[in-house]
């Protein structure tokens, strides 16, 4: 596919790069290998907008992946991000901020009642299946194909996410061994998760699953999918292990357990907590976090644990998100939603916009996707063609069809406008896409 327009200073960052980094990235999805053309290179962010090398300013919908929930730049995160700052980066101690963020997330989130805190997403689900298991003494982990948790060794069987897009079965380089406890389930199957126990009495340690899907694009759980899942781990001695990587914070006050009001034994969480940063965290129930190295035998730890300024930074903007900040994020997804699908409605493009509280996406379907079987069923081609018009119009989605859209309070309706501008001509471009 030709794209008809440029980012001469993209492209030469990007050269530069791929000689130094492998792909040219740091992360796979950045890559744009998916649709195709230039990865921005993006030197600035401001409320809702990105701003590239090439000096093009772009309406944010990826949110740095969901982190940046009150938008780029928000005055007074940066402000205490520039004091922690200002009196030192790291001191490998103990600190007042990661007990604040720790206080703050135990207030938010009644299961939690203790809390770790880790760098990302990854330490923190890598983490809580090794607790599960030093807590139960048994080996084996259920996850859902389609559900991305991070790129854990175990955990990277049908993962979804940039797995999803890249269409790997598996990963060289994770062993049989490694992956060989992970038993992967259809998603919002609950007969399925019942056979595994039945078939493995006694050898599960936990049940991890994303809280709600968005590494598959977003897919809800179905109604009482998540109940059962806790009651079936709870019969079995099995532990419920609740992902709010992405949800956590984002989808409501308490994550998406302040929606659907499963008690996880433990919950993982990331993105939105560490507010642009590296600070995630794993945490719940206080008899099974005793097991915790130094309180217990299981051992977990981390150089930049708790680190003051990404404390200061995830502590600022969750005082930030209050009741009022939630409904305008939900407001503005359910604007953009509604905008989106009359755009492809009237261009008869098939389509199904999927939305789990503010998170959404769009599959190119109108079947309807329950689990990752379903989503790759999709005219994925139709996203490419979307996504190129999109981004010469200004707007930055998400480089893969598989992938949440994120908004943020500063999603305001001169940016919504910017957007609702450029539907029209990327549906069409959509329908007139040939795979
Ligand atoms: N869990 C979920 C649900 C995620 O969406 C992600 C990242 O997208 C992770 C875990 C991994 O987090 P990180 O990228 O910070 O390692």
């Amino acid at each position: 596919m030709a794209y008809s327009y440029e980012a001469p200073v993209s492209q030469t960052l990007f050269d530069r790069a791929s000689l130094v980094t492998p792909g040219g990235v740091n992360s796979p999805v950045r890559a744009f290998r998916a649709v195709g053309g230039t990865p921005r290179f993006m030197v600035s962010g401001t409320g809702p907008y990105l701003t590239d090398a090439d000096g093009r300013e772009y309406v944010d919908l990826v949110c740095s992946w969901g982190p940046m929930i009150l938008g780029h730049a928000h005055p007074e995160v940066i402000a205490a991000v520039q004091d922690a700052v200002a009196r030192g980066t790291s001191f490998g101690t103990p600190g007042e901020g990661e007990v604040a963020l720790a206080e703050e997330i135990v207030a938010r989130i009644e299961p939690v009642e203790q809390v770790r805190l880790v760098s990302s997403g990854t330490e923190a689900t890598m983490s809580a299946i090794r607790l599960a298991r030093g807590f139960t003494g048994r080996a084996k982990v259920v996850k859902f194909a389609g559900c991305y948790h991070g790129h854990v060794d175990a955990l990277l069987a049908a993962a979804g996410s940039g797995v999803a897009t890249f269409g790997l079965p598996d990963t060289p380089g994770v062993t049989g061994a490694q992956a060989g406890d992970t038993i992967v389930l259809p998603y919002n199957d609950l007969d399925a998760v019942r056979a595994a126990f039945a078939a493995q009495p006694g050898e599960i340690a936990c049940v991890i699953t994303e809280a709600s899907p968005g590494n598959m694009g977003v897919v809800p759980p179905l109604d009482g999918f998540n109940a059962g899942l806790k009651e079936i781990c709870a019969a079995n001695g099995a532990l419920y292990i609740s992902d709010e990587v992405m949800t956590g914070f984002r989808t409501s006050k308490a994550g998406w357990y302040g929606i659907d009001g499963v008690r996880p034994d433990l919950m993982t969480f990331g993105k939105v907590m560490g507010g642009g940063f590296p600070a995630a965290a794993f945490g719940g129930r206080a008899d099974v976090m005793a097991h915790l190295a130094p309180a217990g035998p299981v051992y977990q730890a981390g150089t930049l644990s708790g680190n003051p300024v990404a404390t200061a930074a995830g502590l600022a903007q969750l005082r930030l998100l209050d009741d009022a900040a939630y409904a305008k994020v939900d407001a503005v997804s359910a604007e953009l939603r509604s905008l989106v699908g009359e755009a492809f409605t009237k261009e008869g493009v098939a389509h199904t916009v999927s939305a789990a509280s503010n998170m959404f996406s769009v599959f190119f379907t109108d079947e309807p996707v329950r689990n990752y079987e379903d989503a790759k069923k999709q005219e994925a081609f139709r996203f490419t063609a979307f996504f190129h018009s999109m981004l010469e119009q200004g707007v930055y989605l998400p480089p893969s069809a598989f992938e949440s859209w994120f908004v943020s309070t500063a999603h305001d309706a001169r940016a919504l406008e910017r957007i609702a501008a450029a539907l029209p001509a990327a549906a069409r471009a959509a329908s007139e896409a040939t795979a």
